[in-house]
């Protein structure tokens, strides 16, 4: 059905206005007569009008004038002059300031109407016209807004930058002043961005939200928005503190990826009633577009821990034959020494049994570090190497250890520079002699005989660092990180020395990361490489 089209009729000549109420009435229009400007103003004031007759001159105003005012009342008015024979000039003036037309009285009825007709019909393509050019900016601005949140969040594969980045181009596109993000993980839904809040209503957003949650949890388990555009009369505990903080309106929609809900998006403003004039499907595709993003970096990040575990469990089969093949070798030097002298029918020189001895003795060293290095490992990868730290000066754990490094690098020069002025550091001093030894067993390994192995140490704002220096192979700056993965072995072995189990390096960087420390290494390859670790001095 037609919507009622109203008209107003502005005449001081009563008989005349009979006459048109005649024949407008009953082609359906809602037709109200006025007999002075003043009135019309008043009528106009108080609802839209699609057409206005207006008689040119009237007693108290003159018609071009009113003509005026009602246009800037209602631009889109259908104004009709109506003159007399003698002011045909001032109706042409009409035209020029946007009436429609003029008919001049009297009236032919059938000219009436076809004029009121023709101006109804222009106005109708105007109007439908602006309603489809909003509706296309509208879309427009929807497109826009999808799109440059989803170009934001494509950006990264890590949940805090994609968050951070979709939300901050959500207010950029929409105004929008708060917003936060909850991500569903393993049942409960955590804070896991947020964008415009000012810190004090930062820290009101609970950080994890559990089955019973209030309405965050509500969207997440059902999947469907809640808008509420009058915050004052909302009664949920959890958005109590928006309320507080000044915001009127709230919208909250899940994030959903392939019908799957993840996660909820919260947005407020400070407007009352904002969201009836926001497009709350605008507000579900931004939901869908976060979802996508995070949804893809989850799977990135599964995907990369899947390799990592493979890759692991490959080292650890290379580990197990290593292991068994290293343990295989001292024991066999043990058991051959060990039945030698115990042939009942030989007798050994004493030189000689000295040596069988020797050898069932570095052997079974040897056995015994391999199996603590492993013993080590295994408390390192259930997190429970428990350190013990107490203030130590660094020259003291190598005074400790002094006697050991001297005889492991007894075809080497050991040079220990570490200045006496070293402030003392919280240290746990027979895990932190291991690694110095650690390294200084390395440096040996790939170094050649009768070159320099340096032990140096300085200290800095926060931190005491300790360096082991050698001439040896050198490591590619690409395997600068891997030497420090468990099992990780590099190929570079020197002087046919043996082959040790990839772990001395992980053991120490634990060791390290258990002082709150870190590890590194500077080397090329062939000159040499200096392993340092940090101490906090606190
Ligand atoms: P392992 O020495 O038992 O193989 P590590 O974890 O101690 O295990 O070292 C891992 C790898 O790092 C070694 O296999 C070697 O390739 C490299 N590496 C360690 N220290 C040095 C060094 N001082 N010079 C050259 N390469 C080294």
């Amino acid at each position: 059905m037609k919507a009622k089209e109203y008209l107003l009729v502005v005449d001081d000549d009563r008989d005349f206005l009979e006459t048109i109420r005649r024949i407008l009435g009953g082609k359906g229009y809602e037709v109200t007569m006025v007999a002075s400007a003043a009135e019309a103003l008043e009528r106009l004031e108080e609802r839209f009008y699609n057409a206005a007759v207006l008689d040119i001159s009237l007693p108290d105003a003159d018609g071009t004038e009113l003509l005026t005012r009602i246009l800037e009342l209602n631009p889109d008015i259908v104004a009709i002059m109506l003159t007399g024979h003698s002011s045909v000039q001032s109706a042409v003036r009409s035209l020029n300031r946007g009436a429609f037309a003029y008919l001049e009285k009297p009236l032919d009825p059938d000219n009436l109407l076809s004029v009121i007709g023709r101006g109804l019909e222009r106005q109708r393509l105007i109007l439908e016209n602006r309603q489809l050019v909003e509706e296309l900016e509208r879309h427009n601005h929807i497109t826009n807004t999808l799109l440059s949140v989803s170009q934001a969040a494509a950006q990264s594969l890590d949940l805090g930058q994609i968050t951070a980045a979709a939300l901050q181009q959500l207010a950029r596109s929409t105004g929008l002043e708060a917003s936060f993000v909850y991500l569903n993980e393993g049942g409960s839904l955590k804070l896991r961005g947020h964008h415009g809040l000012p810190a004090r209503l930062r820290d009101a957003l609970p950080a994890e939200i559990g089955p019973a949650g209030g309405v965050i949890r509500r969207i997440f388990d059902n999947a469907m928005p809640v808008i509420c555009e009058d915050l004052s009369t909302f009664r949920d505990a959890e958005l109590g503190f928006l309320r507080h903080g000044g915001y009127r309106s709230f919208a909250g929609v899940p994030l959903a990826s392939l019908g799957e809900s993840i996660g909820v998006l919260g947005v407020a403003t400070s407007f009352a009633r904002y969201f009836s004039a926001i497009n709350i499907d605008l507000l579900l595709g931004v939901g869908r577009e976060i979802a996508i993003a995070v949804r893809n970096a989850q799977l990135y990040e599964e995907a990369s821990s899947a390799r990592a575990l493979r890759e692991l469990d490959t080292m650890r089969t290379e580990l197990l034959a290593n292991v068994s093949h290293e343990l295989r070798t001292p024991l066999a030097v043990i058991k051959g020494s060990a039945s030698s002298l115990l042939q009942p029918d030989v007798i050994f020189d004493d030189e000689t049994r000295r040596e069988f001895l020797t050898s069932i003795d570095k052997d079974a060293d040897t056995l015994t570090r391999l199996v603590d290095d492993l013993l080590m490992m295994s408390r390192l990868e259930a997190e429970a190497l428990d350190v013990t730290r107490q203030r130590h000066k660094l020259g003291d754990v190598i005074t400790a250890i002094r006697e050991r490094l001297n005889s492991i690098t007894s075809h080497h020069r050991l040079r220990v520079e570490i200045p006496e002025e070293l402030p003392a550091v919280p240290l746990d001093e027979g895990r932190i002699g291991e690694v110095i030894t650690n390294l200084v067993e390395n440096a040996v390994k790939y170094c050649e005989d009768d070159t320099d192995i340096t032990i140096d140490a300085h200290s800095g704002d926060k931190e005491i660092i300790l360096s082991v220096t050698d001439a040896g192979s050198g490591i590619p700056p690409e395997l600068h990180a891997k030497v420090f993965e468990r099992f990780f072995q590099g190929c570079s072995l020197q002087n046919g020395r043996r082959k040790g189990t990839g772990l001395g390096l992980a053991i120490c960087q634990g060791i390290i990361e258990a002082h709150g420390g870190r590890i590194w290494v500077e080397s090329q390859p062939g000159q040499g490489a200096r392993f340092s670790f940090s101490l906090p001095l606190e």
